[in-house]
C-alpha cells in the first residue's frame, strides 16, 4: 500500500526497532529513565532551551504547553486553522478554561502582526487576559520566514505575551531553510516537536522551554495522564530519529516538488506545494470516483475537493510514479 494521507503513517524501521529493543529504561515518573533523559537533553540542546519534556502525543504536549502558559480566564492568540485551536478537540478551553482568540492566517501561513496587535485585549475587567501568541511552523507545509518570527517575537516582548511555536514539523522548516533549530527557537519561549510525523517514530513529542516552565509542565503532564514509566523504549526511537531522520526530510521535500511537477504536467491542478505537502484541486464530480479508484489500486489518499498529499520516509519516487500513472489512467477512463 502507498499511503499519502499523512506523514504520521510512517512505521518504525528495523534499525529504529533495534534501538528500542536495546534501550536502557527506568521509571520516568521517578526520573529514573536514562533514555528519556537523554532524549530530553538532546531536544534541549538542539533547541537551545534549558529543558525539554517527553510526551506520548503532540496534542498532549500542546495542551500542556497552553496549560503551563495560561491560567483560567486567560487567552491565547492562535491561527484559525492551527492544530492547537482546530484539531485538538478544544482541549485548552475544556480542560484549562483558556479562551482561544483565533485569527485568520495570511497566505504564507503566518498570522499578520497588525491582526495580532488588534486582538490583544486591554487590561480591563471586561476582557480575558491575553497571555500568549501561538504560531505553527510549518503550517500546511509552509515555512514561516525567520524575519517574520523575529518581528512576532519583538511584538510579544513589547506586549508582554509569551510566544509558543507548535513545531510538530519544525524540522521540515529547519531542513528547508538550511539552518539550525536554534535559529528558529531563539524567537520563541516554548516549542513543541513531533517525533512521529516525518521523523518516523511510532509515538512521541517534546516540549522545550526554560527550567521553571518545564517543571510546571511536568505537573500538568502528570495530571493529564502523560507521566509514563519505562518510556525509554519510546524515547530510544526518538533519539534514533533525531540522529538519522532529520537531514533526509529534504528527500520528502524533493519528492513533493517532483510530484507537483508530474501532476501539473498531467493536467491536474496543484494549488500549492511546500516542504512535504501538496494541495491538489479535485473537481467535486470526481471526488468519490477518484477515492474508490485509488483505494482499489492500494493507494490511500484523503481525496476531497482540496486533496492534501503528504510525502514521508515510507514513500519513494517509484511509489509516486505509480500514483501519477493511476491518476492519469483515472482521467483517461472518464
Ligand atoms: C500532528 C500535529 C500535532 C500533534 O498531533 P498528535 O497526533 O497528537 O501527535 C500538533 N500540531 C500539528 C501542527 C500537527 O500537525
Amino acid at each position: 500500500m502507498i499511503d499519502l494521507r499523512s506523514d504520521t503513517v510512517t512505521r518504525p524501521s528495523a534499525a529504529m526497532l533495534d534501538a528500542m529493543m536495546t534501550a536502557e529504561t527506568g521509571d520516568d515518573v521517578y526520573r529514573d529513565d536514562p533514555t528519556v533523559q537523554a532524549l530530553e537533553a538532546e531536544a534541549a540542546r538542539l533547541s537551545g532551551k534549558a529543558a525539554a519534556l517527553f510526551f506520548p502525543t503532540g496534542t498532549q504536549a500542546n495542551l500542556v504547553a497552553l496549560l503551563s502558559h495560561c491560567q483560567r480566564g486567560d487567552e491565547y492568540i492562535v491561527g484559525q486553522q492551527a492544530h492547537n485551536y482546530k484539531y485538538e478537540a478544544g482541549g485548552a478551553a475544556v480542560l484549562g478554561s483558556i479562551q482561544p482568540q483565533p485569527i485568520s492566517h495570511a497566505e504564507d501561513g503566518s498570522l499578520p502582526l497588525h491582526e495580532i496587535i488588534a486582538a490583544i485585549k486591554p487590561d480591563d475587567i471586561h476582557f480575558a487576559r491575553t497571555r500568549l501568541l501561538s504560531l505553527e511552523n510549518t503550517h500546511h507545509g509552509k515555512v514561516l520566514p525567520l524575519s517574520y518570527l523575529e518581528q512576532a517575537w519583538q511584538l510579544t516582548r513589547t506586549h508582554n505575551l509569551a510566544l509558543h511555536i507548535d513545531g510538530a514539523r519544525i524540522f521540515n522548516a529547519v531542513v528547508a531553510q538550511k539552518i539550525a533549530l536554534t535559529d528558529i527557537a531563539r524567537y520563541c519561549d516554548t516549542l513543541t516537536i513531533c517525533l512521529s510525523k516525518g521523523l518516523g517514530t511510532p509515538v512521541g513529542s517534546l516540549l522545550c522551554g526554560d527550567s521553571a516552565y518545564i517543571e510546571t509542565a511536568r505537573r500538568w503532564r502528570k495530571m493529564t495522564g502523560g507521566g509514563m514509566r519505562q518510556a525509554g523504549i519510546l524515547a530510544a526511537a526518538g533519539l534514533y530519529a533525531l540522529q538519522h531522520n532529520v537531514d533526509r526530510l529534504q528527500e520528502d521535500h524533493d519528492n513533493a516538488a517532483w510530484l507537483g511537477e508530474q501532476l501539473r504536467a498531467a493536467g491536474i491542478e496543484v494549488l500549492n506545494q511546500h516542504t512535504n505537502m501538496l494541495f491538489v484541486k479535485v473537481p467535486e464530480a470526481q471526488v468519490n470516483a477518484l477515492k474508490a479508484w485509488m483505494t482499489e489500486r492500494g493507494v490511500a489518499l484523503s481525496v476531497g475537493p482540496v486533496t492534501r498529499i503528504v510525502t514521508h520516509l515510507d514513500v519513494d519516487r517509484t511509489d509516486l510514479t505509480q500514483l501519477v500513472a493511476h491518476w492519469q489512467a483515472f482521467l483517461r477512463q472518464r
